[in-house]
């Protein structure tokens, strides 16, 4: 087979067993990699309705056919488990040594079952796994904890690590890579942390399995120069993902006071030029020649890399203007293992109850130091109130109740990333229908949305949009497993990834050849979701209430006394199901799902919950 290796490494942390397992060519072509390895191995392999924080729980780290190839920003891995915040099928990728390591230890994926006696490092070379014991660096941050591993493994192992959030079970806790990479907000770094697996090293010098390997050597050498000088023209990578900031501030998108307000007159503080001109270090991904981890100094001097999702979450969401100081949460949040965007929208959101009344406490927007100290209890469970931060924001607003979950800022448990929907009704969308709860990186329509539609319109165009990014971002780009932002900020040709999958597996794919694979991959992300939650509907799919409150409309500004509306909302959610073939709860119906090629998972779902 050529493009993958064609096996999987299975281990029983429990019982501390491993083992190679063979999959066919008809799997590999069928699911790809990445996520479509992990939603299949984790759909056949879960029984519906285990403790995500389980020993039953599995973890699947998988990288794509393309993955570690020395082509544009291929080095990403992703991870996946059932995830702690929404208890649906949930993921993350990360950029991350592992990615070519793995694939030249001789893998595609790795499984992790069972649950260890003590803390224990999972160091993979080829044919080899040992347990190590990890006492020493349990309770030590992902900074501290890089190190430790890089003294003993060398700089160049590939490594994923959680903080103490993840030992914690922190609902949002992230997995961490090369001191500055994080992926898997729903929770894996949580899964990691109850399994009592600090990281995992993996080493390998094997050949990557390619049809023409010549010729992909010339062409990824071409293409990586192509994009530097893309990024060079563009300028980028001067400020990353954080160049969109002011873009959100003007057009009414910034997540300003729990997302209550859309706009400030101080965002230009924490915006890209500020980072630019603050900016000690770059930092990225491997085979990556637009490098976007752009660090500054935070207010106790430590370097702390910050992108738009961090800054605009941790900054104007909670009335902080300093950018010194945004940087000082993120840099906890890394140092912990805390996903930066459920953080911030939790902070953001007990900020909130407090003002509101529904909740007694200190906490206030623009507070920093109260911030900073309530993250850090977060991190370590530490007092009633920070325990219940810690489950997320869904499950605070239950606990807290008198009417906050109308303002829990998150859809089916996980937070939303930093774009604020109150009038932008494609991008809210985008958030209710993701399958692994509201993340921007499914579809971003929001651009699309603003520049070339009307921005009040629900018509069936943005839902066909919404499809259209989830079959190239969530479809091709997590199975194949590499970067978009080559595509998405520099407009790099979406035609060179079929051209790099051909060359990898020896087949003839046209772009649109991913499209049944990633509708299949969405379909079984919601067939997971249907085995959870039987009596799931429509609902599961519409973002917070606040978004459609006309008490909740900027009272000035660009979209001043504007909001959504609830018909109009459910008339293009329909739209997007009718495009999929999905019933009106918005499952995929019997006959989607074996055009699809999903009867068998069809009939296993049928055990648990209705098909129409
Ligand atoms: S563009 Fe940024 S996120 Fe993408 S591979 Fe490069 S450093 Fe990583």
């Amino acid at each position: 087979m050529h493009g993958w290796t064609g096996k999987i490494l299975r281990v029983d942390l429990t019982n501390r067993t491993y083992r190679s397992e063979p999959f066919s060519e008809e799997f590999a072509h069928t699911w790809i990699g990445g996520r479509g390895f992990a939603v299949k191995i984790l759909y056949d392999e879960l029984a519906p309705g285990i403790d995500p924080l389980g020993p039953e729980n599995k973890l699947v780290v998988a990288v794509g056919p393309i993955s570690g190839i020395s082509a544009p920003n291929t080095g990403k891995t992703v991870v996946a488990a059932k995830s702690p915040m929404t208890g649906g099928y949930g993921d993350g990728n990360l950029g991350t040594r592992v990615t070519e390591k793995l694939r030249k230890a001789g893998y595609d994926a790795l499984i992790v079952e069972g649950r260890a006696a003590q803390p224990t490092l999972l160091y993979i070379e080829e044919d080899r796994v040992e347990f190590v014991p990890a006492e020493e660096i349990w309770g030590k941050g992902t900074y501290e904890a890089n190190e430790w591993i890089y003294a003993r493994y060398g700089k160049g192992a590939g490594v994923l690590v959680i903080g103490q959030g993840g030992e914690n079970l922190v609902r949002y806790a992230v997995v961490r890579s090369m001191e500055g990479r994080s992926g898997g907000r729903p929770g894996m770094g949580a899964v990691m942390g109850s399994k009592l697996l600090k990281a995992i090293v993996v080493k390998g010098s094997r050949p990557i399995p390619q049809a023409l390997p010549a010729e992909m050597k010339v062409i990824g050498r071409d293409d990586l120069r192509t994009v530097h000088a893309m990024d060079q023209k563009a300028g980028w990578s001067l400020q990353g993902t954080t160049g969109v900031l002011p873009w959100c501030n003007e057009v009414a998108a910034l997540p300003v006071h729990n997302f209550r307000r859309t706009q400030h007159p101080d965002a230009w503080r924490v915006d890209g030029q500020r980072l630019a001109e603050a900016k000690v270090a770059v930092y990225g991904c491997p085979n990556c020649t637009m490098q976007c981890g752009i660090a500054m100094l935070d207010t106790e001097g430590r370097e702390s890399e910050l992108d738009y999702e961090n800054m605009g979450l941790l900054g104007p969401n909670l009335d902080l203007f300093d950018i010194r100081e945004v940087a000082t949460l993120n840099y906890l949040c890394d140092d912990f293992g805390l996903d930066t965007m459920s953080a911030g929208g939790v902070l953001g959101f007990y900020a909130d109850a407090i003002q509101q009344g529904a909740a007694r406490g200190t906490l206030r927007f623009g507070d920093f130091a109260g911030m900073r100290d309530l993250l850090t209890d977060i991190a370590h469970r530490r007092g009633e109130v920070a325990d219940l931060l810690a489950e997320g924001t869904r499950r605070a607003a239950a606990a807290i109740g008198h009417g906050s979950e109308a303002y829990a800022m998150h859809v089916k448990g996980l937070e939303i990333s930093a774009y604020n929907c109150k009038f932008i009704p494609g991008m809210a969308l985008a958030f209710g229908v993701s399958p692994i709860g509201a993340h921007h990186k499914e579809s971003w329509i929001i651009s699309y949305e603003i520049t070339q539609t009307p921005r009040e319109s629900y018509g069936r165009e943005k839902a066909q949009k919404v499809v259209d990014l989830q079959r190239i971002r969530g479809g091709m780009f997590e199975s194949i497993v590499s970067c978009r932002f080559p595509w998405v900020e520099l407009g790099f040709g979406l035609e060179n990834y079929p051209k790099y999958y051909n060359t990898i597996t020896g087949r003839d794919y046209e772009l649109e050849d991913f499209w049944p694979s990633a509708d299949r991959i969405y379909a079984l992300m919601k067939l997971f979701w249907l085995r959870e939650y039987p009596d799931t509907d429509r609902r599961a799919d519409y973002p917070p209430a606040v978004w459609f409150d006309p008490a909740n409309a900027d009272a000035e500004g660009l979209i001043a006394g504007r909001h959504l509306e609830y018909d109009q909302y459910d008339a293009l959610l329909q739209h997007y199901y009718d495009i999929r073939g999905y019933d009106e709860r918005g499952i995929p119906t019997r006959a989607t799902l074996e055009s699809l090629e999903l009867g068998a998972e069809a009939t296993a779902a049928e055990q648990f919950a209705t098909l129409t």
